[in-house]
């Protein structure tokens, strides 16, 4: 055969061929962060093969000391990534270095603008692994040998959409990088200035990385620029704030900073370290139906795993870091990882602690949890439905808009500002903040000084149907059952509302007729002061937002019908009560009945009920007006 024979030619994934194509012509000021991703992928190859090798102790035979080695050679322009990890067969090179694979990449193809400086930002939170190093190549060949594997194969492209891949012949297992430097980035081929970026960036890899130049033609003695021992295993007060970060982001692939760190270790019935992370910002992929808890679980150091549903509970999982068990057997399979009762344990012991030092800094630093807060707060209140154990704990932390005020309150806030003879905690449940603040309902509450949490998240209306009551108060929503205001207007509670005046009784009776099956009642309320009618759902019926939410999911089974509630106060609704005592009336205020029906739906964000005979209604009776 010959070489052309054996060179084969691929296009690289759509999205791919996008990202590099940014890459190339990216202004990103980080450039360095290449080495990084380059030797966290070193890193992550020599503990995948440590882990396999436990069960097959013939892959590491003959070389089981783990290394990195980073060779710059300035007369060839060429910087070299090398490492003895598990290595890349040719259809892992395919797999791994053709495509994109991770979770949320649909989100952040979405998401890209065109607009560079925009999508930089964005490359920032998604994180572009081994393209990086497009960004100061213009060419990149990996050789790489699978370990177990005779046979290496090389893998070159120069980022323009596509890359070959042909047989190779590498001494021993693993994968060689070479970067041919481009030419305004020659900084990285001086030996100072990448052992900066090491130690910046990479001191905490558990690997020894080695650092030599070519120099004349010989290889430079290698010197050893990192301390190779991992640092979750070193004590607290020797790791510095940028090592800390700089291990979050090579542990969660990110780029941002730890809005939240927590370092222990756990001793006692159950042994393990823990090093996690709350990020500052939120993944594109968080809401991903396939988005997994991303802590990486080791034991006595070896990594085991990062696919960690089993440790870290839904509701966290966001979190990011290591967890590294003393108790596990080393060769514990990532399948025995399921209903084992040690990580079972391990699990309540670092949701326990993750709380803890969350409700910690809501308490010491009120802004810097707001700010966790505000992106992970949906996430962290699917715990006050699911985790029954410490759903008092996150009650307390959670924070909540309401119409006191533009920012965030607290539960505790909003019992302290409860006036005189409220029992309940007030809410309204809609889709987002803007709906919320416009709902009609609000306006008897309002006019009377009585807040209102504002609920946007989906959910919410989910933990609300486990949290009847919070200290003492139940949690009351103002778009279902009735609402009896006058309590709160200091008036004696034994005292009698108000009978509705004949004539109101007369229009409700002829409202009633006139939408027949379309509402389950018609009644007045003291809910609104500026607006004439407003729908709300029954005391047993669900709420109007979850019905819609449901609805949207099509998992309502059962549409419950609403309540068209009228304002007796309403100029409008006076001059029709007025309309309901004269002769004719039934025929009268049928369009009227339709009117104010679909008005109140109008309300909710929804559509009149048939929009061509709202149209009509309405421009009847506006030409009417006119005449
Ligand atoms: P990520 O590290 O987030 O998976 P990367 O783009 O950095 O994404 O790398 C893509 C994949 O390529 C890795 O998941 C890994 O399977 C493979 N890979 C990259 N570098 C190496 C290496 N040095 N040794 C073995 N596999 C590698
Ligand atoms: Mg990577």
């Amino acid at each position: 055969m010959s070489t052309t024979e054996t060179v084969e030619k691929h296009e690289f994934q759509a999205e791919v061929a996008r990202l590099l194509n940014m890459m190339v012509r990216s202004v990103y000021s980080e450039t360095e962060i290449f080495l990084r991703e380059l030797i966290s992928n070193a890193s992550d190859a020599c503990d995948r093969l440590r882990y396999d090798a436990l069960t097959d102790p013939s892959l590491t035979e003959g070389d089981s000391a783990f290394r990195i080695a980073i060779t710059a050679d300035a007369a060839a322009r060429t910087l070299t990534i090398a490492d003895n990890g598990i290595g890349m067969n040719r259809d892992d090179l395919i797999a791994n270095l053709g495509t994109i694979a991770r979770s949320g990449t649909a989100a952040f193809m979405e998401k890209l603008s065109g607009d560079s400086k925009k999508d930089v930002s964005l490359i920032g939170q998604f994180g572009v692994g081994f393209y990086a190093a497009f960004m100061v190549a213009d060419k990149v060949e990996v050789t790489s040998r699978k370990a177990g594997d005779a046979q290496a194969w090389k893998w070159t492209s120069d980022g323009q959409g596509s890359y070959t891949i042909e047989p190779a012949a590498r001494d021993g297992r693993g994968t060689t990088i070479v970067l041919h430097v481009r030419e305004d980035e020659s900084e990285y081929l001086d030996v100072h200035r990448l052992r900066h970026i090491v130690t910046t960036y990479s001191d905490h890899i558990a690997f020894p990385i080695h650092l030599s130049e070519v120099k004349d033609g010989a290889v430079t003695e290698e010197e050893s620029v990192n301390k190779g021992s991992a640092l979750w295993t070193r004590p607290k007060a020797e790791v510095t704030d940028e090592q800390y970060t700089a291990f979050y982001r090579h542990a969660g692939h990110a780029f941002d900073a730890p809005a939240l760190t927590l370092h222990y270790r756990a001793e006692g019935a159950i042994e393990y370290t823990a090093l996690l992370f709350v990020p500052e910002e939120r993944p594109l992929d968080l809401f991903d139906p396939a988005r997994k808890p991303r802590v990486k679980l080791y034991v006595k150091r070896v990594f085991i795993t990062d696919d960690t549903d089993d440790l870290i509970p839904g509701y966290l999982r966001f979190l990011r870091g290591v967890v590294d068990s003393e108790d596990l057997p080393l060769n514990v399979s990532r399948e025995m990882l399921q209903n084992n009762p040690v990580v079972a344990r391990m699990r309540k012991a670092v949701t326990g602690r993750v709380v803890s030092a969350l409700e910690a800094k809501a308490k010491d630093d009120a802004d810097g949890f707001d700010k966790i807060w505000s992106s992970f707060g949906p996430v962290i209140k699917e715990g006050i439905y699911e985790d029954g154990e410490r759903r008092g704990a996150l009650l307390k932390i959670a924070r909540f808009r309401s119409t006191h005020g533009d920012g965030w309150t607290t539960l505790g806030d909003y019992l302290a500002r409860m006036k005189e003879g409220q029992d309940a905690i007030y809410y309204v449940s809609a889709p987002d903040i803007d709906a919320a603040r416009r709902s009609p309902h609000l306006e008897g509450f309002t006019s009377r000084g009585v807040e209102v949490l504002l609920l946007t998240d989906p959910v919410d209306d989910f933990w609300l149907s486990m949290v009847p009551e919070h200290e003492g108060k139940a949690f009351r929503s103002v778009t279902r059952g009735g609402a009896d205001l006058s309590k709160l207007d200091g008036k004696d509670e034994s005292a009698e509302k108000p009978a509705d005046d004949a004539r109101m009784v007369t229009l409700i009776a002829a409202l009633k007729h006139a939408l027949g099956d379309q509402v389950k009642d018609v009644r007045t309320t003291d809910r609104l002061t500026g607006s004439a009618v407003c729908l709300v759902a029954d005391d047993g019926d669900m709420d109007l937002n979850l019905q819609r939410l449901l609805k949207q999911h099509n998992q309502l089974g059962f549409e419950a019908q609403r309540i068209l509630e009228i304002n007796p106060g309403h100029p409008l609704i006076a001059a029709l009560a007025e309309r309901a005592d004269q002769p004719g009336a039934l025929d009268a205020l049928g369009d009227p009945a339709l009117l104010l029906l679909d008005q109140a739906r109008i309300l909710e964000g929804e559509l009149p009920a048939d929009p061509a005979a709202f149209a009509r209604r309405l421009a009847d009776l506006m030409a009417k007006g006119l005449a």
